[in-house]
């Protein structure tokens, strides 16, 4: 994606006079557009200011939209401070005074020696007329860098961003080639922590934009860059990768049950499910795809305490003095609906899904796994509301079963 940054020059502006409405126009514009804003400053009219802030800028941007300070005061310094930035003379343009004397007469104005300042360009500039004031606009190619200077006045501004420079950059963007994208799937962090662990690899590899998207308890992240950058792209995979090792499940749109499904049939082993909170949607999400009748045995939803004993065996004593939501339970759930469907491991999920719950502990869950010879629990503090709950329920308790298959496979 073609990235750009944008200027506003005044004193006013910097003062807090005036409400920089224009870099929201621009700014907007060129997203609509399809072009990355990345940056928009504002500096007072002081020549140096302007010039060292659009070298800053040249250097990092394919495109710069300039506003304000091109008018015929002294304190209208933009066109030679760009000039300056570009390491360009000021050349006078014959035509172009020509053009702002006839302006003048006709509006019956008088014209003197200050205007033909705004005859003035950086030598090799291209420029853009203004159709309803009196300064014209000009943009100057530096390097790699198209840099658009237009006027401050809102309406001209507009006009000539509309007419005359969108166009321009259309023409420019249509040869941008499709960008690169990689996408990742991560489980078991928040999106702090996420931040948190990979902000060097995030600011080493600038030139590849990383954008999180949390969803359901698993997080996407997405690295995109243009073409050119493709091997700046490969080294943040394999730094991304590295860090975040086995928090990453999933590549491109790899889906968490998806990736189970696999390392169960690649493992060939099968899992059976005992649901409390979930009332079935673990076996639901487990049976999403066809062909899971080869790892998926069944499950059972024993959502009362009496089906917990009838159909899982877990003691009558147990579940009357520790509760349906307790860690034993679960492990012992997860046990029993392992031998039931002899199935290599067993999966269990009890905990409260709201609003109401005992003690106020909605979000409470308790997750087991049981395989040969050893069982587990795990323990989850959920928040969201019912909904919610019962999707991230059956996200951790997935990812318990990819830990265990991961260790064991690998
Ligand atoms: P002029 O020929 O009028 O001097 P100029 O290009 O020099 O045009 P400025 O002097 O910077 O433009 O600004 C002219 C007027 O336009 C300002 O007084 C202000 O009211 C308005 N203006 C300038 N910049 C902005 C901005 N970024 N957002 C909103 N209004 C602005
Ligand atoms: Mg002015």
């Amino acid at each position: 994606m073609i990235e750009a940054a944008v200027l506003t020059i005044g004193d006013e502006l910097v003062s807090g006079e005036i409400i920089d409405t224009n870099s929201a126009i621009i700014a907007s514009s060129l997203q609509k557009a399809g072009v990355a804003v990345r940056k928009c400053l504002t500096v007072g009219d002081e020549s140096a200011e302007i010039a060292g802030t659009l070298e800053q800028l040249i250097s990092n941007y394919r495109i710069i939209i300039v506003s304000g300070g091109l008018g015929p005061t002294g304190d209208d310094i933009t066109r030679e401070a760009t000039a300056r930035a570009c390491g360009r003379k000021l050349k006078y343009n014959d035509e172009s005074a020509a053009r702002i004397e006839k302006l003048f007469s006709r509006r019956n104005i008088k014209f003197t020696d200050n205007n033909f300042r705004q005859a003035y360009f950086p030598e090799g500039a291209e420029i853009l007329d203004n159709e309803r004031g009196t300064a014209p606009g000009f943009k100057c190619q530096q390097d790699n860098t198209a840099i658009y200077v237009l006027p401050g006045v809102p309406d001209e501004m507009e006009t000539m961003l509309t007419e005359k420079v969108m166009p321009d950059i259309l023409k420019l963007n249509s040869d941008v080639k499709p960008l690169i994208q990689k996408k990742y799937q991560v489980i078991g962090l928040g999106e702090a922590e996420l931040e948190d662990k990979i902000k060097k690899i995030i600011s080493n590899n600038t030139g590849v934009y990383f954008s999180f998207l949390p969803r359901g308890g698993v997080i996407e992240i997405k690295l995109t860059c243009s073409p050119e950058k493709e091997e700046l792209l490969s080294r943040a995979e394999r730094e991304l990768e590295r860090k975040l090792d086995s928090y990453i499940f999933g590549r491109g749109d790899e889906t968490l049950t998806g990736k189970i499904g696999e390392m169960l049939k690649n493992s060939s082993r099968t899992i059976a499910t005992a649901e409390s909170i979930t009332g079935g949607l673990l076996g639901k999400r487990l049976t999403d795809r066809a062909g899971s009748s080869e790892f998926f045995a069944g499950g059972v939803i024993s959502y009362s305490r009496e089906s917990k004993i009838k159909l899982l065996g877990v003691p009558r004593e147990l579940l009357a003095s520790r509760g349906e939501v307790d860690s034993e339970v679960a492990k012992l759930m997860a046990c029993g609906v392992r031998e039931l469907l002899a199935a290599d491991i067993g999966l269990a999920v009890t905990g409260y899904a709201g609003p109401e719950a005992v003690d106020n502990n909605v979000g409470l869950v308790f997750g087991g796994l049981a395989v040969e010879g050893r069982h587990s629990s795990a323990r989850w503090n959920l928040a969201g509301d019912r909904k919610r709950i019962r999707w991230l329920t059956a996200q951790f308790a997935f990812n318990l079963v990819r830990k265990y298959l991961l260790e064991e496979i690998t």
